[in-house]
Formats: structure tokens, sequence, C-alpha cells
């Protein structure tokens, strides 16, 4: 079975689905075993989802278009 520290340095791979096949498994199989890593891959998980910051910046190109289409949608004056 995995240790509690393997599972707390592994935690982003294994939300992100990094980890091999039989590494995710044992992975799993230590959440149902150990409450306490189950609380952290859960608040893990909401952390991840609750930072914007984490993911790629727009590029420059997507800035322009949706720059565009709201000067589109402007009423003209
Ligand atoms: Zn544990």
């Amino acid at each position: 079975m995995l240790k509690c520290r393997e599972v707390v340095n592994e935690a982003d791979q294994f939300l992100s689905y990094d980890l091999s096949r039989s590494r995710q498994w044992r992975f799993k199989f230590h959440l149902l075993m150990c409450k306490h890593c189950a609380r952290y891959i859960r608040q893990f998980q909401a952390l991840k989802n609750a930072t914007p910051f984490m993911h790629p910046k727009a590029s420059d190109k997507e800035v322009t278009r949706v720059m565009d289409s709201i000067d589109d949608q402007a009423p003209s004056l």
C-alpha cells in the first residue's frame, strides 16, 4: 500500500491522470482505506478547480477575438 506521504507528493499527478495505471489504482485503493488522504485529495481537487490562474493564459489572438465581438455587439453612438 502507498504511504500517505506518497499520496500527498503525487496528488497533482493523480488528479491529472499522469500516473501509470497500476499506480493510479493503488492510489485509489489508498484513498478508500485512508480517510485522511481521501479528504486531502478532495480539498486538493477543490483548490485546483478554484484557481483559474493555474490554467494557461489566453493568447493575444483569443483576446483580440473577444474584444472584436464585444465591439460588434456594442450599440453605435
Ligand atoms: Zn493516507
